[in-house]
């Protein structure tokens, strides 16, 4: 309460707070009187107290999203990817390697980028059929096409797929094909998207906005939450900042933050943060280093005939050096490798 508040002002807000429901606990001070609220949030949203006469602010205490948090549920959780009998985990005991094409251009091309994943120690398969690109005249994917590309390709090399969903109309067939549903950074926000990936009964990839809080980004994961969904991987992928020389500001503190405050697992993407290939290794071990769950990275056969992102992509031997970075570090952090831990039952 502001220091000139009147007993009657606090009085207000007490009888405000109580009329729904709610606790309220007056705490007197020289100056000020600090008034703590205890109850349902949702109905204190209603009461705008703010507004009321002798309020001065009102700060939240607990956190704004409910499911996603550490608060209810301390222990960090596990989300399983692919069907029944070849599932693999990505959480707090496994390191979780997932690689692929930035998009799904060829079966030949799909094929040769899976084996390279697969062979240096990939455990899950991406690769985009829908596109979300900056220009309308770039390359927009492949759609059912790609779709029935990557679960192919997924099949014969015995990897689950993770793949975009861009439209909440798209979401069906998506999930028809797919192992696991991502949201780009684009469409963090888009919270038809985000509810529809939540009634779709596969996992859900979350990337992080690009301009979003940690905030903004966990509370978009409450909206797939708060459909039945918890099955929700986070992935920072970077963010925008000041600095030209990456493509975007990798923000490696985001993971512990994010580890701190919500149950999820929380993995990097090294390509789509810097957008330069030579960058990937290095912030691959800075992943493994700070924590990370996992990381997703592009790997192409034919880089400079790529039709997205092909300065990032990784082969050869850099993508040798990022296996050996990924088959060493883990364990130095207590991870096991996700495919020792797999369900092939
Ligand atoms: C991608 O992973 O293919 C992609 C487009 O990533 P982001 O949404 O992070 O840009
Ligand atoms: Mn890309």
């Amino acid at each position: 309460m502001s220091p000139n508040a009147t007993e009657e002002d606090v009085a207000a807000v007490v009888a405000r707070v109580e009329g729904v429901g709610g606790e309220a606990f007056v705490s007197k001070g020289v100056v000020r009187t600090i008034i703590g609220l205890v109850g349902d949030l949702e109905s204190f949203h209603h009461l705008n107290l703010r507004t009321l006469r002798g309020v001065a602010d009102v700060h939240r205490i607990s956190d704004p999203y409910k499911l996603v948090s550490r608060q209810h549920h301390p222990d960090r959780s596990t989300v399983w990817v692919g069907p029944a009998g070849r599932q693999v985990p990505i959480g707090p005991d496994s390191f979780t390697f997932l690689a692929g094409p930035c998009a799904v251009e060829t079966p030949e091309q799909t094929l040769a980028a899976a084996q390279m994943a697969k062979g240096a120690g990939a455990t899950i398969l991406r690769g985009g059929a829908y596109k979300p690109r900056t220009s309308p005249y770039a390359f927009q994917g492949l759609g059912v096409r790609g779709l029935e590309i990557l679960a192919d390709v997924g099949r014969a090399t015995g990897l689950p797929v993770v793949t975009e969903v861009v439209d909440a109309r798209d979401v069906a067939v998506v999930a028809e094909h797919a192992d696991m549903l991502q949201v780009g950074t684009r469409n963090m926000a888009n919270f038809g998207l985000l509810q529809a990936v939540g009634e779709a009964g596969k996992p859900v990839l979350l990337k992080r906005g690009m301009t979003a809080t940690i905030e903004e980004w966990l509370m978009a994961a409450e909206y797939i939450a708060q459909r039945g969904n918890l099955d929700v991987v986070l992935c920072e992928r970077g963010i925008r900042t000041f600095e030209p020389a990456t493509r975007n500001t990798l923000d490696i503190s985001a993971v512990p933050v994010v580890q701190a405050t919500s149950h999820l697992p929380v993995i990097v993407d090294p390509s789509h943060a810097a957008g330069r290939k030579d960058l990937v290794v290095p912030l691959s071990r800075a992943a493994i280093a700070v924590g990370a769950d996992g990381i997703i990275v592009d790997v192409h056969p034919e880089p400079e005939t790529a039709l997205c992102d092909g300065p990032q992509a990784l082969l050869g031997a850099d993508l040798r050096e990022l296996a050996q970075a990924v088959r060493r570090l883990p364990s130095a952090v207590g991870r096991v490798d996700a495919g020792e831990l797999s369900r092939t039952a």
